[in-house]
């Protein structure tokens, strides 16, 4: 690959592509806590890819509803060492805001939620507990946190400041709309989609374009919808696991994180081919 490197996130690589185009590759790296942690999970750079690649196929009509659109150009026109994990999409603008669509309660919205009974500004009732299925869909934006920082909830005020009050209309509208398509779909396959963050970017005609990736596990909490029980932390098939392993070996956050165990890898890599394998209806090969 011989691209220019315009940055290198936690888990992805962003080439420069020439023709206001970048090249996003997905590596097989893992982060939990902020941190990446030294063992990758075979083809998860793939399965994340391949698996975004189907949402944007699938959103498409939501989007056009709202005059947007997404940021996918190629899957397939891509340097070869890099072939089923990268995307070649349209360079954008990308706007300061993670646009997080929560139809269930779960996280940092539960930890919010119990100190205060609603996210930022967004009231929710009573009584609900993690795993809670919310009345209805709701957005709670976050910033876009530099590297090393956590991203951090804000209220609606904070995205109308960010970018005017019609787009951060458009934002919240389009975000609740995509996160209803997806849930459907996934409910259709047996899956609970709690939450999902979306990026959006404006493009050089100054159209919403949907940007990064979407709806994978690493942008999403979901759970198998057969063992969905709210009371405690579901079942997942997103990084919960790891997550819950690195909480078990006694891992303090702070340190070099530890490698994890083989059979924790296949685990982790197996619950990620099964996501994609029961939303897209398609075997992974
Ligand atoms: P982290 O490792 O914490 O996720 P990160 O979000 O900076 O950090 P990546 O997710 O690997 O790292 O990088 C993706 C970056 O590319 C994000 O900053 C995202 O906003 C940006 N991005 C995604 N799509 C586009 C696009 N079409 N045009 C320009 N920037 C984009
Ligand atoms: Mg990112």
């Amino acid at each position: 690959m011989d691209l220019p490197l315009v940055a290198r996130g936690k888990v992805r690589e962003i080439y420069d592509a020439g023709d206001d185009r970048l090249l996003l590759v997905a590596s097989d790296r893992i982060s939990a806590y902020d941190h990446v942690l030294p063992t990758p999970i075979p083809d998860k750079g793939r399965v994340l890819t391949q698996l975004s690649v189907w949402w944007f196929e699938q959103l498409a009509p939501v989007l056009a509803g709202f005059g947007a659109s997404h940021h996918l150009v190629s899957a397939t026109d891509v340097p070869a060492d890099v072939a089923g994990r990268a995307m070649l999409v349209r360079r954008l603008d990308m706007l300061p805001v993670e646009c997080v669509a929560r139809g269930y309660l779960s996280g940092s919205g539960t930890v919010e939620y119990s100190r205060t009974g609603s996210i930022r500004d967004v009231a929710l009732p009573a009584g609900l507990v993690e795993g809670s299925r919310l009345p209805e869909p709701v957005f709670t934006p976050s910033t876009k946190a530099e590297i090393g920082e956590h991203d951090e909830a804000i209220d609606f005020s904070a995205v109308v400041s960010a970018v005017g009050a019609p787009r951060a209309s458009e934002l919240r509208e389009l975000t609740l709309a995509l996160y209803r398509r997806g849930a459907e779909l996934a409910e259709a396959a047996g899956i609970v989609l709690a939450d999902t963050k979306f990026e959006f970017g404006v493009a050089p005609d100054g159209g919403l374009v949907l940007g990064d990736e979407v709806l994978t596990p690493d942008s999403s909490r979901f759970w198998p919808a057969a063992t969905w029980s709210p009371g405690s932390v579901q079942p997942s098939y997103d990084k919960q696991y790891v997550r819950d392993w690195l909480t078990s070996s006694g891992w303090d956050r702070v340190s070099p994180p530890p490698e994890l165990p083989d059979d924790v890898v296949a685990a982790t890599r197996e619950r990620y081919v099964t996501a994609y394998e029961r939303l897209t209806g398609t075997t992974f090969a």
